[in-house]
């Protein structure tokens, strides 16, 4: 297993490595974000541990980057910053996991133990049905590349149909999945949002994925014909 800390306090960077290379991992460091990027690029680590106040570049802008070049790997944030804010920001930016300062060496391995054991398939987080794609991690919808956007509920409604392709749900099936017990209303808001959906998902497309399934439900489609 190959790792990369990006760690600009050297002592602390020190002691890190140390402690992880007596878990027989191997060990890359860089002291700024600018080179933390450079090895990230060059190197498929199995795991980085990032400290977020760095020179050069900020360890969040890092942590951005390698999510937007669709790095899978795992990404421990270190930081000093503890504020609840700050964690689901960071979580948002593509964190797997968080560690405040000052913390306990025994904790820091356990938890790189943790996420070295997800592996990297955790991170596929993307439904794909056709050209269709949803991203359970980011909440971002797109079909053929371009991005749509949804309101929570037409992307929960979405999100719900493209986990079981080709299966085809009842109106109450999708209430009692989509929206919660406070729910009062009538079934016929599935129809509307669907309706909704289509005209963001289908509509501006040749080929339609949501299907309607008379006197049962709704679906999307299993494999489309091209
Ligand atoms: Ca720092």
């Amino acid at each position: 297993m190959r790792l990369l800390l990006v760690e600009d306090e050297r002592k602390l960077c020190e002691l890190v490595a140390r402690a992880l290379r007596a878990e027989s991992y191997a060990v890359d460091v860089a002291e700024d974000g600018l080179r933390g990027w450079e090895l990230a690029q060059s190197y498929e680590y199995d795991l980085i541990v990032l400290d977020l106040m760095l020179p050069q570049l900020p360890g969040e802008e890092l942590l951005r980057r390698i999510r937007r070049s669709n790095q899978r790997v795992p990404i421990l944030v270190l930081t000093a910053r503890a504020t609840t804010e700050d964690k689901v920001h960071n979580f948002e930016a593509g964190a797997d996991d968080y560690l405040t300062k000052p913390f306990a060496f025994a904790e820091l391995i356990m938890r790189v133990k943790a996420l070295l054991r997800r592996g990297p398939i955790s991170r596929s987080s993307v439904l794909r049905v056709a050209d269709l794609e949803v991203d359970r991690f980011t909440k971002q919808v797109r079909r053929g590349g371009r991005r749509i956007e949804l309101t929570a509920k037409e992307y929960a409604l979405l999100e719900y149909l493209a986990a079981n392709p080709g299966r085809v749900f009842s109106r109450t099936m999708i209430i009692e999945h989509v929206w919660d017990q406070s729910f009062e209303g009538l079934t016929n808001i599935v129809d509307v949002y669907v309706r909704h959906l289509r005209s963001k998902v289908d509509d501006p497309f040749p080929v339609k994925l949501i299907r309607t399934v008379r006197g049962v439900g709704y679906g999307l489609a299993e494999a489309v014909e091209q």
